[in-house]
């Protein structure tokens, strides 16, 4: 048996970056794209927009 834990939606930096996307053109506050855009990175970002908010914070 699996616990039911529901895996948290964070409002956090992680997941919701609070800057662009220089790689996939994501607006802040949405999640990167792959595949032009047909595919959402839900669990990382790109290293492009990691550098951006560690740029901006
Ligand atoms: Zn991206």
């Amino acid at each position: 048996m699996f616990p039911a834990r529901t895996p948290p939606i964070s409002s956090g930096d992680e997941t919701t970056p609070h800057a662009a996307c220089p790689a996939c053109d994501s607006q802040p506050g949405a999640p990167c794209t792959s595949h032009s855009g047909t595919r959402t990175r839900r669990h990382d970002v790109h290293r492009a927009r990691t550098a951006a908010l560690a740029a901006t914070s």
